[in-house]
């Protein structure tokens, strides 16, 4: 008998970095959902403090999204510098760099966010506050903490951990012997006020816990100690480039004149260089080192990379043009490299990892941060609603099927731009070893869809209603489980099905136009609507409620969602309010004025608390707005306005279903799929 104390919880995440903050978020975010007992999630990190500066900074529209449905994009959106337009430089016949094209930076009409940037350290910070305010204070970073062994039980894992000592845990600072003479930058300070560093390790450090928890998430960078304790079978593969980047945020002086314009330059013979320009009045330059090559081993040695070296081939490859600078807030070097692990979550589904401990690249088109953050989102809502006993645990398989995907066109993507981008520029048509600046455009136009987040299109599963590709499931020696209860229809039947709402494809986040309230005549994006509260949603698009056949089709799809043998009643926990793990939301297309919400809408759709009364916050109407425009909803969703149609959508925002009014059963089926019922 070990007299190491034990302790239960339900999760326990490993990490607080982006990805292992969103799942901390969102499951702090779960405490409206009703259930026996409160959901217990721990947080442990080894390090003392979370970083200050450097590292990822840039964030994706769907990223954006997502903080919205958490509360905080207004924070990043007010702090970030915001990414409008891209440059592009290329040397024109003389191998001279000249400007020779401008493209807007996020495809316009595309989401109602655009990209910024914003360093790393501020969204752990909004991460931080965000879940104190909504676990009150239940969900905490526990810093300085070390999982030393991992164990999959029958009912729980059990993870060995042990306090470090404060030395332990702050991780060793190289500084640059440099103008501003810069630490690496993990611990520095940002010139922001409301930061701060959260230390709290004691000095003693050595003592050891069990933690038995139902899930773990290890979310612990792409050393990942987590995936290392599951078996070589879980190890990255993939390979190494000859290219090595260097990476510094300064604040620049330039006659460069797109200095606060984000370019990408490749010049004649000295390599390529991508400007971001930043908050503070910092520039990140990505920079390519010409200088530094891989050894015998495929591996560069780090340790003679200076921020001399790294600004010196900035100033070679931006020439004639000269730059020099004062102050460095950070700088680092990497080698470009596309990894993925065969699995991204245990055979048991209790060990699910998520971020970079699953898939490594380049950071050039910022979406290490973003895809991270975006896995375990996907994760979190899903083990927390089976941890309170709501949903069925076969929904966990989709994490696997849905992210395993994304991450593998992500390294797609990233092999494929990274060598358009380090590659020298062709000097005519039958330069076979250059890159045709034209090929590299369009792979800019083309990738910037993929780099906002939103082509993301999750394959039919118990989640999904669709006809396709269930989404592979990883290495078949590492999963030997097919994905259970995907709802399967035929091509037929779901192009019937999809035609109802053209501009919502199933299986993709539901896009944003904008809607008014019934009750109050304001304005909303509908997605602001959809907030990350673990509910699904009931999308019913009412059509014309002021035509008495159409109205009657909303009563009696009323009436279905209502009874008591109705899915919603029955996956509604005894004495909790209806709209408590399913809410419905109408979007209708009569005339507001002439349209009452007591008496043309049925009870379900505003339900009655008796001591809230009426929800005034459920029904919208797509109309013109008096101060903000019109969002033209039915027509921007390809939805008729006479008859409407039903969509289902998942926690994270993803539609999951479309139907016509009366295919309640079909409905019926979906959330039973699902839910516990
Ligand atoms: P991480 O951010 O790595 O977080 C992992 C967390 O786990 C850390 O807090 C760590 O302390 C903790 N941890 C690790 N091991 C353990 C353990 N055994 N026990 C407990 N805790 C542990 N991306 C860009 O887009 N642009 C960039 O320029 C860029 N530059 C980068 C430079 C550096 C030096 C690094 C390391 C990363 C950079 N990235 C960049 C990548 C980006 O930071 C990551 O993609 C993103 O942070 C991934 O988030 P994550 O939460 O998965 O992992």
């Amino acid at each position: 008998q070990s007299d190491i104390p034990e302790t239960n919880v339900d999760v326990l995440i490993i990490g607080a970095g982006p990805a292992g903050l969103m799942a901390a978020a969102s499951f702090a975010h779960l405490t409206a959902i009703p259930s026996a007992s409160p959901l217990s999630v721990r947080i442990i990190d080894k390090r003392s403090t979370k970083i200050f500066s450097g590292q990822a900074d840039g964030l994706q529209c769907r990223s954006l999204e997502i903080f919205d449905s958490l509360g905080f994009a207004d924070r990043a959106w007010k702090e970030a510098n915001h990414m409008i337009e891209i440059c592009m430089w290329n040397p024109d016949a003389t191998g001279i760099i000249q400007r020779s094209d401008r493209i807007p930076d996020t495809i316009v009409g595309l989401s109602r966010f655009q990209q910024i940037v914003l360093q790393q350290g501020r969204i752990e910070r909004f991460f931080l506050d965000n879940i104190q305010k909504y676990s009150g204070g239940a969900i905490k970073v526990e810093r300085a903490i070390l999982p030393t062994s991992l164990q999959i039980g029958e009912e729980r894992v059990k993870v060995t951990v042990r306090k470090l000592t404060e030395e332990e845990a702050t991780p060793p600072q190289a500084t640059t012997g440099s103008k501003s003479d810069v630490t690496d930058g993990l611990f520095r300070s940002n010139l922001v006020g409301d930061d701060y560093e959260d230390k709290i390790t004691d000095a003693k450090g050595g003592e050891e816990e069990v933690i038995n928890a139902k899930f773990v998430i290890g979310c612990d960078g792409a050393r990942s100690w987590t995936r290392r304790a599951l078996g070589p079978e879980f190890e990255l593969q993939g390979e190494a480039t000859d290219f090595i980047w260097g990476v510094m945020d300064i604040i620049p002086f330039t006659d460069f004149p797109d200095i606060r314009m984000r370019c990408a330059i490749h010049s004649a013979n000295d390599g390529s260089l991508m400007v971001i320009p930043r908050e503070n009045r910092l520039v990140r330059l990505y920079i390519q080192l010409k200088e530094v090559t891989p050894d015998a081993s495929g591996r560069a040695d780090r340790s003679k990379i200076t921020p001399e070296l790294i600004f010196g081939a900035a100033q070679k490859i931006l020439r004639p043009y000269k730059i020099d600078y004062e102050y460095c807030d950070w700088w680092t070097a990497y080698q470009i490299g596309q990894r993925i692990s065969p699995s991204f979550s245990h055979p048991s589904n209790k060990v699910f990892l998520a971020g970079d401990a699953v898939h490594t690249h380049s950071p050039k088109a910022g979406q290490g941060m973003n895809v991270s953050m975006q896995d375990s989102f996907n994760l979190a809502w899903k083990v927390g609603l089976i941890a309170k006993g709501i949903c069925h645990p076969r929904i966990l398989d989709t994490y696997q099927s849905e992210r395993r995907r994304v991450a593998q066109d992500l390294i797609e993507f990233d092999h494929k731009f990274s060598r358009l981008f380090s590659g020298r520029p062709a000097k005519d048509v039958m330069d076979a070893e250059g890159v045709s600046m034209a090929e590299f455009k369009d792979a800019f136009l083309k990738g910037n869809l993929f780099a906002s987040g939103l082509s993301v299109d999750y394959g039919p599963s118990s989640l999904v209603v669709k006809s396709g590709d269930p989404g592979e499931l990883g290495d078949r020696s590492v999963r030997s489980r097919n994905l259970e209860g995907v709802c399967r229809i035929t091509v037929e039947e779901f192009e019937v099905k999809q035609s109802l709402a053209k501009g919502l494809p199933v299986g993709m986040r539901f896009n944003s136009f904008k809607v008014l309230n019934q009750a109050c005549a304001r304005p909303w994006h509908f997605q602001e609507r959809l907030k990350a509260d673990g509910r699904f949603r009931i999308v019913l698009f009412a059509g014309d409620i002021l035509d008495p056949a159409q109205k009657q089709r909303v009563k009696v799809f009323c009436d279905k969602l209502n009874s008591s043998n109705g899915f919603m009643r029955r996956a509604t926990p005894e004495g909790a309010k209806i709209d408590s793990v399913i809410e419905v939301l109408t979007i209708h297309s009569a005339k507001r004025t002439e349209t009452e919400l007591l008496r043309d809408f049925p009870d379900i759709l505003h339900p009655f608390d008796p001591h809230t009364g009426w929800d005034y916050n459920k029904v919208f109407v797509d109309e013109e707005s008096y101060h903000e425009g019109f969002g033209d909803a039915y027509k921007n969703y390809g939805v008729d306005k006479e008859k409407g149609c039903v969509v289902a959508v998942r926690p994270d925002q993803y539609v999951g279903w479309v139907g016509e009014l009366e295919d309640f059963e079909q409905l019926q089926e979906y959330f039973e799929g699902i839910f516990l019922v």
